[in-house]
């Protein structure tokens, strides 16, 4: 049984076809073991893992979070903003941070794509909308202020917004 697996891994590194999969391929429709061409990231048991014991698959793709960073796609969007946060910036900017190291430990699809300064406010662009939601929270829990969420159920894409 081993040996069959190993085989049949051995023939299929040399067509590496796969290349050409959509990028946009449903979850669902993901091999065990495909691993993201963009991050290294493997899929297995049904979710996006850092380190995984998964058989090699042959089957390379783009993670979501790689696919909504090629696109400019975020999936939610953190608006902070008022004078407190310009006193507090690199505080609050590193809390955030922070918040995505851990939570990728767990959830290696959520992540910060990009963080902009503009003036007095900050937008922090994340690839999964929970992400976005915990980020805005975690600022709310440690430095109080008024958070607000907005959904666009179309898009699948939240705002969270946060003064003070
Ligand atoms: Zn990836």
């Amino acid at each position: 049984m081993a040996h069959a697996t190993n085989r049949t891994g051995v023939e299929e590194k040399g067509q590496r076809n796969a290349r050409s999969l959509d990028a946009y391929l449903p979850k669902r429709g993901l091999p065990e073991g495909a691993t993201c061409r963009g991050c290294g990231i493997v899929y297995h048991n049904k979710r996006w893992q850092t380190e995984s014991t998964a058989a090699e698959s042959n089957c390379q793709v783009l993670c979501p979070a790689c696919q909504r960073m090629q696109d400019h796609n975020p999936a939610g969007v953190v608006t902070l903003s008022g004078p407190y946060l310009a006193a507090h910036k690199d505080e609050i900017l590193n809390a955030i941070k922070q918040q995505e190291t851990k939570s990728r430990e767990k959830n290696p699809i959520g992540r910060i794509m990009e963080i902009k300064e503009e003036g007095e406010r900050i937008t922090v662009t994340t690839t999964e909308d929970k992400l976005a939601q915990k980020l805005g929270r975690e600022v709310f829990r440690s430095q109080k202020g008024v958070l607000h969420y907005q959904w666009s159920h179309d898009q699948r894409m939240v705002r969270v917004e946060w003064m003070r």
